[in-house]
């Protein structure tokens, strides 16, 4: 097979995939349900994936639900995104011993080669984006570098979008254009559960080509167009894009930042569970035996000390640090990255202790700016 053809598979070729990766040295990971979600966790073969689960999300609201079908991918996104495989929540970088003189010692970085079975098309375009965030310019990453390297992705298209989704709006989904090797539509119909699957990179033939597959009939690639155009359908949740970086950058006195100050606790939640916030911590501990490690943590610019220079804080109010959270995301990450930092997953709406609800955020700055138009392209940073 070739970059661009289709084959189909079932559930046992979705399980020999998996296989195959694990026999190719993968560190193999995939969707499994841990503490009542739907959370990146090691797989070994199908099993192991959320067969019969699906999701029901509102803003303040997730929950998972077990019904009698066997569809594995029948859910949208689970509050652990991607992101902690590569950057993980806390990460040693260096320790130092007082053995009569001073040594200190990096962590080795890490070796095996990872690969991720079912990705959602709006988690792999959040990769992307920490792939300019952390994984370019003048000082990458090395940790990050090293894992995401030579990561196998493959993604799941999604036919089950949540009501707080809107990758429709950021252009990243429910479809899987690139950055994958290989892409799943799964299909459960009257012609049976099976899963139509896209070869995206030479590598993904070739680990294609170690699994039975069949041929993806016209009817296959016909239902899997009526997937994704239903799930299209069903996102409600819309974000208008077009002219939206220069709407915030010229609102940033706007009375919303302080009425949704009122509203948010400053606790963060937000900025853990998104795929694309990237602020960390770095603390150094010692210990009365002579040892110092040096580690970095996620932060949140909704902390406090986030912002903290001599003196004091930068952003001493909640509603200078949603405003930075929000016009960052949204506005002055095109000047940093050439990107939106938002892809639409709409894990900060479910996962608010208080619903908060970006996209009516900022439906609101628009209504009293009047210049967005709702539908429309992704803007450039000037437009
Ligand atoms: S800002 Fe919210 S919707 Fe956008 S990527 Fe982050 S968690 Fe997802
Ligand atoms: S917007 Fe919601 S999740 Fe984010 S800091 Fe405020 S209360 Fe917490």
């Amino acid at each position: 097979m070739n970059v661009g053809d289709a084959a189909q598979i079932d559930s046992r070729g979705l399980d020999a995939l998996i296989g195959v990766l694990a026999g190719l040295g993968y560190d193999t990971l995939g969707p499994v349900v841990r503490d009542g979600a739907v959370m990146p966790g090691p797989v070994t073969g199908v099993a192991d994936l959320p067969a019969g689960y699906h999701d029901r999300q509102a803003p303040g609201h997730y929950r998972l639900e077990r019904g009698d079908d066997s569809t594995l991918f029948g859910w949208a996104v689970g509050p652990g995104s991607w992101k902690a495989e590569f950057f993980p929540p806390t990460q040693e970088l260096w320790r130092a011993t007082l053995d009569g003189e001073v040594t200190i010692t990096e962590p080795e970085l890490p070796s095996g080669p990872v690969a991720i079975v079912g990705a959602r098309p709006c988690e792999v375009a959040a990769l992307e984006v920490l792939d300019r965030v952390l994984g370019a310019g003048a000082v990458p990453d090395p940790h990050y570098g090293a894992r995401r390297e030579g990561a196998f992705v493959v993604t799941a298209e999604c036919g089950t979008p949540a009501s707080t989704c809107f990758c429709t709006s950021m252009g990243t989904g429910p479809h899987a254009v690139g950055g994958f090797d290989l892409a799943l539509s799964e299909l459960d119909d009257g012609d049976g559960h099976r899963f139509v699957v896209r070869v995206g990179t030479e590598l993904g033939a070739e680990v294609l080509s170690r699994v039975p597959t069949g041929e993806a009939s016209d009817s296959d690639l016909e239902a899997r167009r009526h997937m994704l155009d239903a799930a299209e359908g069903a996102m409600t949740r819309v974000l208008p894009t077009d002219g939206l970086a220069a709407l915030l950058a010229r609102n940033l006195e706007h009375p919303q930042w302080d009425d949704v100050a009122d509203r948010c606790l400053a606790c963060g939640n937000c900025t853990l569970v998104c795929p694309t916030c990237f602020c960390s911590d770095v603390r150094d501990t010692s210990s009365l035996t002579g040892e110092v490690r040096r580690q970095r943590s996620w932060s949140s610019c909704f902390d406090l000390d986030h912002s903290y220079l001599h003196g004091g804080p930068v952003r001493p109010s909640t509603s200078s640090r949603y405003r930075q959270w929000l016009t960052h995301k949204l506005s002055t990450w095109w000047d940093q990255f050439g990107t939106s930092g938002c892809i639409g997953c709409g894990r900060c709406i479910a996962w608010c202790p208080v619903g908060i609800d970006l996209t009516a955020e900022v439906a609101d700055i628009a209504r009293s700016d009047g210049a967005v138009r709702a539908g429309a392209a992704p803007p450039g940073p000037s437009s």
